[in-house]
């Protein structure tokens, strides 16, 4: 490993990540809801099929059924002896000189295993001829084809689509186990901080890491317990870590991290709890303060706005989604021609904003959204995804390939 990539006291991106994730666990509790009211929570209890999916053989098609074999040996007409509709079936034995007319979603009456469409018949008064024969079978969904009762619909650790939810509605379950939400505290700290709306002094600046961060968490389904915003001051900032760690399983802030003389949310969390702080050989994002406090997890994120929102997107979402109970999802990576060249040193790994497109031709390239200080928000409110620069990576050259990692649905 060469001079420049030494970590000194730093730790790597993927040592962060790892030790995060070995230390949380999923929360236990599970509250049981409906399935209208089910999307983006985690199945707590396997669920199985408890029917059928179609539950009975039915007709794919209006037409009629029949008896395959008999038509295969057979060319006389066959008489129509009833009618056979979605949730009204043909009562009755249907034999094999007979057919019935059937619809779209009807129960395929007994004597009867292939629907010819209607297309393909000829009919004469009470009977019908085949025109196209076709194969045994034809036109008929049986029962069980999409969901075999007692199959495995969701393990343990499934996060509830849309599509989910139909499904679960498609094999009769009202209601689903899934893990209680997971409870995060939130708060900014800086005496610098005005909220939207109030006028600004000279120094101060509006506060803006709260709403990306609660704008994300809501999305992830996790209940926010919003603390405002603390100022730099060592009583109000215990206070406040006291009474957020009372109430919440994760207690997130931002700002206060690094080794400024107002900066004492270390002190007060090395006071209240087991606490790491890690310099992080990332960029942007390096100081990042980790640990338990009495009932929660603790991040204390960086306060730049692009810092807090990718640390909180790389590092801590990652770690709540596994409080929330879900099986570990990888994001998709993408590999990329740079259009342009992409200034990069050995030594931190880089979380580039970017923005990513498919060209006529079907290539998919990359450009930066141009300046990359971790102050300037813009660069993600313009980005749809990260470029990915490892560690050792020094520049990159216009036209090379590099690995992109698409923003997901918490950033777009
Ligand atoms: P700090 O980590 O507290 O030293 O803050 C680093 C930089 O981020 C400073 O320029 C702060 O003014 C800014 N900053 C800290 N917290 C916020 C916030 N919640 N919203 C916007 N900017 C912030
Ligand atoms: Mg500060």
């Amino acid at each position: 490993m060469s001079d420049l990539c030494a970590l000194g006291d730093m730790i790597t991106f993927e040592q962060a990540k790892t030790m995060l994730l070995n230390v949380v666990k999923s929360v236990d509790e599970i509250d049981t809801v409906p399935i209208e009211q089910s999307g983006g929570r985690v199945i707590a209890d396997t669920v199985y099929a408890p029917v059928n999916v179609p539950p009975y053989d039915n007709s794919a098609m209006d037409g009629y059924a029949f008896h395959f074999e008999h038509m295969q040996e057979h060319t006389t007409p066959l008489n129509v002896v009833g009618t056979a509709f979605a949730g009204r079936p043909f009562e009755g034995q249907v034999k094999a000189d007979q057919c019935v007319r059937i619809m779209t979603g009807g129960k395929i009456p007994d004597g009867c295993d292939t629907v010819v469409m209607q297309e393909q018949t000829t009919q004469q008064k009470q009977a019908i001829s085949i025109s196209k024969l076709g194969v045994k079978g034809a036109n008929v969904r049986l029962a069980g084809e999409d969901i075999k009762l007692g199959s495995v619909i969701f393990a343990r650790g499934h996060t509830i689509t849309p599509a989910d939810i139909g499904l679960l509605a498609s094999i009769g379950v009202a209601h689903v186990s899934v893990f209680r939400p997971v409870k995060v505290a939130l708060l900014a700290t800086g005496d610098e901080l005005k909220s939207p709306g109030e006028t600004l002094a000279d120094g101060e600046i509006y506060e803006s890491n709260r709403f990306v961060l609660t704008a994300m968490l809501a999305k992830l389904q996790v209940e926010v317990i919003d603390f405002g915003v603390i100022g730099d001051d060592v009583d109000a900032l215990r206070t406040a870590f006291r009474q957020a760690d009372a109430v919440a399983d994760v207690v997130i802030s931002s700002g206060g991290v690094s080794v400024g003389a107002a900066d004492y949310t270390k002190q007060i969390l090395a006071e209240l709890g087991r606490i790491e702080f890690w310099k992080i050989a990332m960029k942007p994002g390096k100081p990042l303060a980790f640990g338990c406090l009495d009932n929660s997890v603790f991040f204390g994120l960086p306060g730049n706005p692009v810092s807090a929102a990718v640390t909180l997107y790389q590092l801590a979402i990652p770690a709540i989604e596994k409080m929330q109970g879900k099986t570990t999802r990888e994001r998709a990576k993408l590999l990329a021609k740079s259009v342009s060249d992409l200034k990069k040193s050995p030594g931190r790994m880089e979380f580039h904003r970017g923005i990513w497109s498919v060209t006529e031709q079907g290539e998919i390239v990359v450009q930066s959204t141009g300046t990359q200080s971790s102050g300037v928000l813009t660069s993600v409110a313009k980005a749809n995804c990260f470029i990915l620069l490892a560690r050792e990576q020094a520049k990159v050259h216009a036209e090379e390939k590099v690995w992109i990692e698409p923003f997901d649905f918490l950033l777009s």
